[in-house]
């Protein structure tokens, strides 16, 4: 099997240096034969071949069993015609990875909650309120004159039925309490089809709870009583904002894993975005592309039925997991004394131990 990963901007390069000895790490401790590629996109890309994610790039995603995108500085790209791509949504949307999977949970001396949290974010990744998305791909913002901008949101009955299996599957394996959460109060059809979708979905899993929440009660609830939730299905645009208080709540924003999921490829992608102000001083922490990559491994083992992947996932999870319990063996973002390499040293001795 074969996986693909693109270090990307910021502290991509760090974080994806990082990743990879860890999966290599597993690799030869669990006899899992992966052959590991990498590929630039990004501002190096733009420099070197023209464009900030290359056509050959995407093939190369096409055809990987599992790739691993660092994170991008997009904002920063000059527009398409002069070769900016954003790569995350464009492998997103052209590679149909309709499902980010984004956990949180609050760990003990981490968290600055008051009451535990463990929590799956299920978040629609094809379309919503982001102009890159919808029918008018590329101009779904507009101003009709200087004045006046107008966007548009896009919601499906097919995206939302299917987004919310999603959620109601993982609802099924775990707590069985699904929160649709929403704004069909004000976006009365959009929101509302989405709704409409997820109570249709809702009868074919009648031993999982389903309630419905509007988005702005949802982050309030997130503070107040974080254990009320078990999985949450929402909009594109909601799950990004929630999955990044839910991250912050669990600790740091350093910490999410998320995973892009389609029907025969992941992409597995920290919950942060590039950092640029901490890039390249060995500062950022690695732990939500390395739990990112630790989810991707866990549904490659389901694809191809090798349960020697999901041992590995399991492995980095609990190496991982040993190192933040302790306070010596954290990175700064958490309070800790320890850089990118160190963290990672640290990581790849709990894994050598068994911790
Ligand atoms: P982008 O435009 O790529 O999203 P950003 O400026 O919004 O970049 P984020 O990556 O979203 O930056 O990060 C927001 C804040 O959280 C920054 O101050 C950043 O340093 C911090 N941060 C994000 N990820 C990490 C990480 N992995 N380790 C440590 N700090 C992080
Ligand atoms: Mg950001």
């Amino acid at each position: 099997m074969r996986i693909l990963a693109l270090p990307g901007d910021g502290i991509g390069p760090e974080i994806t240096a990082a990743t990879l000895r860890v999966l290599a790490q597993v690799t030869a401790d669990f006899g899992l034969g992966l052959e590991i590629e990498e590929a630039d996109i990004g501002f190096s890309a733009l420099q070197s071949q023209g464009s900030t994610l290359p056509d050959a790039v995407m093939a190369r995603a096409r055809e990987a069993d599992g790739v691993i995108l660092g994170p991008v500085s997009h904002l920063d790209y000059p527009s398409r015609d002069k070769g900016g791509i954003n790569p995350s949504s464009e492998l997103r949307v052209k590679l149909d990875l309709y499902a980010n999977i984004r956990p949180n949970r609050a760990r003990e001396g981490l968290s600055i909650l008051r009451k535990p949290m463990d929590l799956i974010i299920v978040r629609e990744n094809t379309e919503g309120f982001y102009s890159d998305r919808n029918m008018f791909a590329g101009s779904g913002e507009f101003m009709p004159d200087e004045d006046m901008a107008l966007s548009v949101r896009k919601v499906t009955a097919k995206a939302s039925n299917r987004i919310a299996r999603v959620g109601f599957e993982l609802a099924r394996a775990r707590r069985k309490k699904l929160t649709a959460v929403h704004k069909a109060n004000v976006l009365k059809l959009s929101d509302g089809l989405f709704l409409r979708e997820v109570r249709k979905v809702a009868q074919d899993f009648p031993d999982v709870t389903l309630e419905e929440m509007i988005v702005d009660a949802a982050a309030a609830h997130l503070i107040r009583r974080p254990d009320s939730f078990d999985v949450i299905v929402t909009t594109n645009m909601f799950g990004d904002i929630l999955s990044d208080e839910a991250a912050e709540l669990s600790g740091s924003l350093g910490l999410g894993g998320s995973l892009n999921r389609g029907d025969s490829l992941c992409v597995a992608q920290a919950q942060h975005g590039s950092a640029p102000d901490i890039a390249g001083q060995n500062k950022a922490n690695p732990t939500s592309l390395i739990l990112s990559t630790a989810m991707l491994l866990d549904w490659m083992a389901s694809r191809h039925n090798a349960p020697q992947l999901a041992r590995a996932a399991f492995a980095i999870t609990d190496a991982v997991e040993a190192c933040l319990a302790d306070p010596a063996r954290r990175t700064a973002d958490l309070g800790g004394p320890l850089g990118t390499i160190a963290f990672t040293d640290q990581i790849i001795a709990a894994l050598a131990q068994g911790e």
